[in-house]
């Protein structure tokens, strides 16, 4: 990449012939090789004149720049650059982070916001319900957009309530509504259809988070119906039966790029309690099992 801060353009790309590779960058110098060159340094010795600490990779035309306006381009401006764009490509070289995304359980349950009426919270409803807590954040240099992902949790949503996010930005959290679920059994099949039973599985979706900026949502969930056939039944294999899965863009170039991401959920069948593992790269390698039983 050219390291003009305001270029960046790939100094490398695909050639036609597979075992080649073209490349149109040049390891420029910053103080001039020769007597009357650019920011030419008598005081260099010949060896720190061709060293690398006196060269800055740029794109041809950059190059060509920096030789022709020497007093816009000064040897700090050059050295500025240099050492700005090896930060940048230590931090991923515009290449975004995954961002931090974390589910957990919190002791209790908090108030929903005040509604005018007087509000209880017995000690029924705190061993019958869970409240959990979900944080996305943009933690590299990257602004994320057209944020989607699909949380299954391990147990039905009752209520939840979006209690931080960036201003301007637009956040959407919906069940997944399914047309009908079918189900086989040993004597035939049952097909039920909708009806209000609270969801397992949410899509929570932004338009927009900028790096550095949280969103935070609060879940409760009630516990499963022993007898729901259409629950699953918990398996500890390796198929993740209780995930998020989800996607986002960069831009890059000038271009969006899409990351795809997944994020496994432990649940802890006698405590009821989640916890995320950390945000990893979705290869596509790792069984998701979806669930199958509506809302
Ligand atoms: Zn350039």
């Amino acid at each position: 990449m050219c390291s003009r801060p305001e270029c960046r353009v790939l100094t490398i790309g695909p050639h036609s012939e597979p075992d080649k590779s073209l490349s149109s960058g040049i390891a420029a110098h910053i103080s001039g090789a020769a007597p009357g060159g650019p920011r030419y340094d008598p005081g260099q010795t010949r060896y720190e004149r061709r060293g690398i600490e006196n060269a800055v990779w740029l794109c041809h035309s950059c190059s060509d720049l920096i030789d022709k306006d020497e007093g816009t381009f000064p040897k700090e401006v050059l050295l500025r650059w240099k050492d700005e764009h090896e930060q940048f490509v230590r931090d991923g070289g515009g290449f975004a982070a995954l961002p931090e995304i974390s589910i957990r359980t919190i002791r209790g349950l908090t108030f929903p916001p005040p509604t005018g009426r007087p509000q209880t919270i017995s000690g029924d409803d705190v061993a019958r319900y869970r409240e959990h807590v979900l944080r996305v954040c943009a933690v590299g240099q990257s602004t994320l957009r057209h944020f989607r992902s699909r949380i299954q949790f391990p147990e039905r949503i009752v209520y939840w309530r979006v209690t931080d996010k960036p201003a301007g930005s637009e956040l959407t959290c919906e069940p997944e509504r399914m047309q009908m679920t079918v189900m086989a059994s040993g004597a035939g099949s049952r097909i039920e259809f909708p009806g209000s039973r609270p969801p397992r599985v949410l899509n929570v979706a932004l338009d927009t988070l900028p790096p550095r900026h949280d969103v935070t949502i609060h879940f409760v969930s009630a516990p499963n119906p022993e007898n729901d056939p259409f629950i699953r039944r918990e398996r500890d294999d390796d198929e993740l039966v209780h995930h998020i899965l989800g996607e986002f863009q960069f831009e890059l170039h000038g271009q969006l790029i899409p990351r795809k991401f997944l994020i496994p959920l432990d649940f802890d069948t006698v405590t009821r309690q989640i916890s995320s593992a950390p945000c990893e790269d979705d290869a596509g390698t790792r069984r998701v099992v979806l669930a199958s039983e509506g809302w």
